[in-house]
């Protein structure tokens, strides 16, 4: 899954790193052999990245191979599920005293098909050019997977004390059907449902150059709610016109639907989003947004930001008309006319609450509204839990001037599937990329700074490390 990163106008970064006194996590920490982990996580990921695992059709089971040697090899139990013949999902864990619910570290092991010629070197080699590591699946996530693996390893070999039971899951096909994560819900709902936490792709860490670093930890995802409006009426000769063909109502309809200004509805992580951006913008904005309901309260306000388009899908369902159909002659009046929008939700409405609102917006009861889609509900986790809080607190330690805000995603990730469990789930990474290097996802010359990886080790297992004793 690739997701649109939010690029601000403007950083001005003040610091927000406060000292504090050394706590046991952070002896633990100090007494590990950093330099030979990172080199070992720099080298893993080579080997990962030459596991062609392009989906269709996948074959995730010889990467679940490639974690199943290394957990064996670190006397981690791990079990190896398949849901289809080459496909496969991989299991770990390690136990904690069971004083708190497990932490789950989710990752899909299958990635989108390259083609070679446009890449500088061949997509699965993992070669290093320039400090960096090429290859498919290099940010989208097999880099995340595998600081997720270095995790366990580290956890197990330095003898991690444990409160809770750390969970490591690696899937197949989360970029096509989505098998891998909806076959272990399904099947081993047991090895789930009781955790509390879970951590997988979906946040966004964008360096701008000479401007600063933001962090954007996932914390929902709108969803798809694809719609189908279909207009009917007499057919005929376009030399003869007909005033309420279905063209012409279906036209008039559309209409209203573009023009339609669904209503705001702010929820609490949106708004948290807000007051950390206040501190990258200049007065006015700055107070409007440090105090965003308010400032949404004053219409003049709330229009000028719903016409701008980062902002405006945070704020609101949103529809978008793409697909337009009617006649295939331009002198023949079709009998059937339709078009397609692709609404997306905020977590927390109702689908049917939303047809209501739409067929009193279209105003044409004779136009039919059909659902295309399998609806997903949406749903997003609290920023006010203890995980949200080291993640932000750990990332400061590290780069105490980032930024560190919730986004919520304008696409699906498989978190949802997870949220119904009733896990908190966050999109978070410790990579911090240039926008360039991000758009290389699902694009040629998918990389990630070797360096990235080096530090990304060691920030993602303080994160953990903190989390199985918090
Ligand atoms: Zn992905």
């Amino acid at each position: 899954m690739r997701l649109r990163a939010i690029v601000p106008p403007l950083l001005f970064i003040s610091c927000v790193f406060s000292a504090t006194a050394q706590t046991p996590i952070q002896e633990h920490m100090r007494a590990i052999p950093w330099d030979r982990y990172e080199d070992q996580a720099v080298r893993l990921l080579q080997g990962y990245l030459q596991i062609d695992t392009s989906n269709p059709p996948g074959n995730e089971l010889a990467a679940a191979e490639f974690f199943h040697r290394l957990f064996e090899e670190a006397g981690i139990i791990n079990t190896l599920y398949m849901p289809a013949p080459g496909r496969a999902n991989i299991y770990a864990s390690l136990k904690g005293d069971g004083s708190l619910r497990p932490l789950i570290l989710l990752n899909h092991m299958d990635v989108v098909r390259a083609e070679p010629k446009n890449w500088k070197v061949p997509p699965f080699s993992g070669e290093i050019v320039d400090g960096e590591i090429y290859g498919r699946g290099a940010l989208d996530m097999k880099d995340e997977g595998l600081l997720q693996a270095m995790v366990m390893l580290i956890a197990a070999r330095e003898h991690l004390a444990l409160r809770r039971d750390l969970i490591f899951l690696a899937t197949a096909d989360e970029e096509v059907g989505g098998i891998g994560s909806s076959w272990m819900i399904e099947n081993h709902p047991e090895l789930l449902r009781g955790a509390e936490y879970l951590i997988t792709e979906g946040g966004a860490n964008l360096v701008l150059p000479g401007r600063g670093t933001i962090y954007g930890i996932g914390v929902g995802e709108k969803a798809p709610f694809w719609i189908r409006l279909t207009a009917t009426g007499r057919g005929g000769h376009g030399s003869i016109p007909i005033a309420d063909s279905a063209t012409h109502r279906l036209a008039r309809a559309m209409q209203r639907v573009v023009d339609w200004q669904t209503p705001i509805r702010l929820l609490p992580s949106v708004e948290e989003y807000f007051r950390q951006m206040a501190r990258l913008e200049k007065e006015p904005r700055a107070s409007q947004f440090r105090d965003i309901r308010k400032s949404l309260r004053d219409a003049r306000f709330a229009k000028a930001l719903s016409q701008e388009e980062d902002y405006n899908y945070l704020l609101r369902d949103t529809v978008s008309l793409t697909v337009l159909k009617g006649s295939e002659q331009t002198n023949v009046i079709p009998d059937t006319a339709y078009c397609e929008l692709d609404v997306r939700l905020l977590p927390g409405q109702d689908p049917k609450s939303f047809l209501e609102q739409l067929r009193a917006v279209l105003g044409d009861d004779r136009i039919q509204i059909e659902p295309l889609s399998h609806f997903r509900t949406p749903n997003a986790s609290s920023t006010d839990t203890t995980l949200y809080r080291i993640i932000e607190q750990v990332v400061h330690r590290h780069n105490p001037r980032a930024l560190v805000l919730p986004s919520l995603n304008s696409g699906y990730t498989e978190s949802q599937m997870y949220r119904s469990l009733g896990i908190n789930c966050y999109g978070f990474a410790p990579i911090e990329i240039t926008p360039e290097l991000d758009a290389t996802q699902h694009a040629a010359n998918e990389r990630v700074p070797v360096e990235q990886i080096r530090r990304g080790v060691k920030i993602l297992y303080e994160v953990v490390a903190r989390a199985v004793n918090e």
